[in-house]
């Protein structure tokens, strides 16, 4: 049992300040909801294996965040907010034990307006885009992880997904409109924040503020068939993903580029993906599929799986095979493999992801996703890499880097050391005010740790 400064904590006047709440005690159970996917990097791993936290509290109203919050803050305790524990990062794992606090269970829709919603934080990303769509509306962007992901989490710590092909990243403005923020203060208080002010808080892992309500805006809803299409040659299978993501006229949310050998580990879809080939994993407006049939025509490409919307809502979905599933259903077969997230510069002639495919080969198998940025369709990868050494992992980081390609590390559990790379000062100041004696998910955020 350990504290911030690694003192043991004393549970049984903590208990007692918090009764009334669901608290969870039990070691097993503990140790499962202080850990996220942070296996997936060989360097966490061993760093992260031990640490829990030591009691895990479940909330269901704002209210008892508060009560949560204001324990804390009088014990001194420290307080790590968790959604679902889908991160990749160790993102929700304590460093410094203290209190979990799960809010899998606000799972409040408050209300859905044409183009909005409001929600709670533990809410199912698969859950809003059920009730929004039963209002002409869905969810915007959502991680490949969205039946188990909550809302909460994927502002906390995710960057987008399925749907950034058309919206861009999370950290877009318009892609948050407001959220509700327990602060950590002697007398903790909800805040307010709207416009720019939601980027204090969001994908800050939450280091400085517990996200108690959202509002988040939908696109509107349309009917995603699902297509696999192959090709003989890798780079005309990108060409064609960067051709699709540009053609403002053909309504798509996914866009996922695959190279050989990876569909391999696609165990469900290897009897659509002849050996040897490269495959594209599609979501296309069923009222698109003429237009998209002619571009893929155009580029050589065979469709081998195409199901309606209807179809595919049953069974398997191809967004369960793309975005960091890729990564999952690779390591199911071989745990040794690892990950990287790149974003290429934007270049309709994609030269540099054409050298890096060529440069690394097998040691780093391409995996893209398209998505916009600043306006434009750009390749960013999520590369499979076959793991030697920590030192050749950093190695072939510093080579994209050093090339011009966009490295967020997800092999560290740092804030600014993962996407970016420095400091943000509005977050850093955001917390001096509403998390004073640094209780929140200490040990993530750079910037606090050597001001203090
Ligand atoms: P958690 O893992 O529980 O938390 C994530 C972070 O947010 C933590 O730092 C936590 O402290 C903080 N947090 C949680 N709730 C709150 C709150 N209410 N207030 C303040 N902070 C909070 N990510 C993507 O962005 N895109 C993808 O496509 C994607 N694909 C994935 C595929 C796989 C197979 C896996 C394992 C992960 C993937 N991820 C992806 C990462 C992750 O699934 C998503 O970011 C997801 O949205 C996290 O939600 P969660 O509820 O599990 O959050």
């Amino acid at each position: 049992m350990t504290s911030k400064t690694d003192q043991p904590i004393d549970l049984k006047p903590l208990i007692a300040d918090l009764s009334g709440l669901e608290i969870i005690t039990d070691l097993t159970l503990v140790t499962r909801l202080s850990h996220d996917y942070y296996t997936y990097s060989p360097i966490l791993q061993p760093l992260l294996e031990d640490k829990r936290g030591d009691l895990v509290v479940r909330p269901t109203t704002e209210a008892e965040v508060l009560k949560v919050a204001q324990v804390c803050v009088k014990h001194k305790v420290p307080l790590t907010v968790r959604g679902a524990g889908t991160g990749n990062y160790g993102q929700c794992v304590p460093l410094h034990g203290g209190v979990i606090l799960d809010l899998s269970n606000m799972q409040q829709i408050k209300w859905v307006k044409p183009g909005i919603a409001c929600v709670e934080p533990g809410v199912k990303l698969a859950a809003i885009d059920k009730q929004a769509r039963e209002t002409g509306w869905e969810i915007r962007m959502a991680p490949s992880t969205y039946r188990k992901a909550t809302i909460g989490g994927f502002i906390g710590g995710g960057s987008g997904g399925v749907g950034s092909v058309t919206y861009g990243l999370l950290s877009d403005r318009g892609n948050l409109l407001a959220l509700k923020v327990v602060t950590m203060e002697d007398e903790p208080r909800v805040i307010e924040l709207r416009g720019d002010d939601v980027y204090q808080v969001a994908h800050a892992w939450g280091t400085n503020g517990i996200i108690t309500e959202l509002e988040i805006p939908l696109g509107p809803a349309y009917a995603w068939a699902e297509a696999i299409v192959t090709f003989s040659d890798f780079m005309t299978a990108a060409h064609f993903g960067q051709a699709l993501s540009d053609s403002d006229g053909i309504i798509k949310k996914l866009v996922c580029i695959c190279a050989d050998p990876i569909p391999n580990y696609f165990a469900a879809l290897r009897s659509y993906i002849p050996q040897g080939t490269h495959c594209a994993l599609l979501l296309v407006a069923e009222c698109c599929l003429e237009p998209f049939a002619e571009l893929v025509k155009a580029y050589g490409g065979t469709v081998t799986y195409q199901k309606t919307a209807q179809e595919a809502s049953r069974g398997i979905t191809l967004v369960e095979y793309s975005w960091n599933h890729t990564t999952l259903h690779a390591r199911s077969v071989d745990p040794t493999l690892t990950y990287l997230q790149t974003i290429f510069p934007a270049d309709q002639s994609l030269k540099l992801l054409e050298h890096m495919y060529h440069h690394f080969g097998d040691e780093a198998m391409m995996h893209l996703e398209f998505l916009r940025v600043g306006g434009q369709a750009v390749p960013a990868a999520l590369q499979i890499i076959r793991y030697t050494t920590p030192e050749r992992l950093n190695d072939i980081i510093k080579y994209h880097e050093d090339q011009g390609a966009f490295i967020a590390n997800p092999h560290t559990c740092i804030l600014e050391d993962g996407g970016r790379k420095t400091v943000d000062m509005a977050q850093l100041q955001f917390k001096q005010k509403m998390d004073p004696y640094g209780l929140l998910n200490p040990g993530k955020m750079r910037a606090w740790e050597e001001k203090m």
